[in-house]
């Protein structure tokens, strides 16, 4: 029997303030009671540990790119697509480095603060080597259709473990046909839908630097046509009523709020990336207001400005820091909201009794322990 008993400052989850002061007792990937000190007293068998902090569960990353953590921060290029072409499609070509950067991605991670990550995989090869590495990964193999073979979908979906999910990569790179696939399929989704203008106008026009890129790429196709359509119309009818991630939504029109609202999507925002990326004014909070489950995502570390960690938890501090974001709101974006986008169950991230995917130490300091928590710059301890 490995019992641990925890007295700490306070225990915080998605709820806000659960105990404060706190006390846990917990039983190797099982918390058996939860409360107070006084309430939980000093069962048998279980040493006590008292501690200067609050206890948080572990953050859900609902949006990284594992395979993209070999070569660490990058500075931003001018455009989205030069920062395609020059930095992303040379480490895509280094089949080599792909289990190393996975593997030093789940360490960053977990460094990070969060178990449960959702993974966008460029190759089975990334996913099966996030898989056996760590518990609580889903791996949405990416597919991107300008790789271009009309029936690739279907083949890889035939080919691709039971264990999988998968990501057509975006409307721009895909079409109809590869999102009915991966819908059809029965496995989780998740897909990048309006993270740049240029996007927009390719979904609705097929014109702009997007189709440019296409020419000079060589996967350009003259018969194809536009799908006249926004990019977040395409990834709900294409979603057409089933759970799904859709990552970034930078660009959104009104009429959107309620529409993802009434969906079962959960918006994976990448606060950091976004700015990378130069993006402003995103509507995380107004999405909310409205109903719409955002999660928070951290993409890759290319676009990260912390070389030693992948973490939500500094996504959730930029948005405290900078949009003055409700810190008990920040919680649940950062715990169950994330479990629910990637088909997890939530209670994994709550500090109560029953399974948990971790529990996580932040220092103590003064005042609100919600806020102290977006407050500090520093990384908590895994317990
Ligand atoms: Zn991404």
């Amino acid at each position: 029997m490995n019992r641990k008993l925890l007295y700490v400052d306070a225990i915080v989850d998605y709820r806000g303030v659960v105990a404060s002061p706190g006390a846990v007792l917990k039983e190797g990937n099982t918390i058996l009671a939860v409360g107070t000190p006084q309430e939980i007293g000093t069962p048998e068998n279980a040493p006590l540990t008292q501690s200067e902090g609050i206890i948080t569960p572990t953050f859900v990353n609902t949006h990284a790119h594992l395979d993209l953590s070999g070569r660490g921060n990058v500075p931003a290029k001018s455009s989205f697509l030069e920062w395609v072409r020059e930095v992303v499609l040379p480490i895509r070509r280094d089949e080599e480095g792909i289990q190393n950067a996975v593997h030093a991605g789940i360490k960053l991670i977990h460094a990070g603060g969060s178990a449960i990550v959702g993974d966008i995989a460029g190759s089975i090869k990334a996913a099966s080597t996030a898989q056996a590495s760590a518990r609580f990964i889903i791996s949405y193999v990416e597919f991107l259709e300008s790789a271009k073979e009309l029936c690739a979908m279907q083949q890889l979906l035939q080919e691709l473990p039971e264990a999988f999910d998968v990501s057509p990569h975006a409307p721009y790179s895909c079409g109809a046909h590869t999102y009915e696939a991966a819908f059809a399929s029965n496995r989780k989704v998740a897909t990048h839908v309006a993270e740049t203008l240029e996007e927009i106008e390719y979904t609705l026009h097929k014109t702009g630097p997007i189709a440019a890129f296409e020419k000079q790429i060589g996967v350009w196709n003259e018969q194809e046509k536009p799908w006249g359509m926004h990019p977040v119309d395409i990834g709900l009818s294409a979603a057409n009523g089933k759970p799904f991630i859709a990552a970034h939504v930078h660009y959104i029109e009104d009429r959107h709020l309620d529409m993802l609202a009434d969906s079962l999507c959960t918006v994976a925002y990448c606060p950091r990336a976004s700015e990378y990326f130069g993006h402003t004014n995103h509507r995380w909070q107004e999405m909310v207001d409205a109903g719409v489950r955002v999660s928070i995502g951290t993409d890759s570390l290319l676009c990260l400005d912390t070389p030693d960690r992948i973490s939500v938890i500094d996504e959730l501090r930029l948005l405290y820091r900078r949009d003055n974001a409700d810190p008990r709101l920040l919680m649940k974006m950062g715990t169950t909201a994330g479990a629910i986008g990637v088909g997890v169950d939530p209670s994994l991230v709550a500090v109560a009794p029953g399974e948990t995917a971790g529990l996580l130490l932040f220092n103590s300091m003064a005042g609100d322990p919600v806020h102290a928590i977006m407050n500090s710059t520093e990384m908590p301890v895994w317990l």
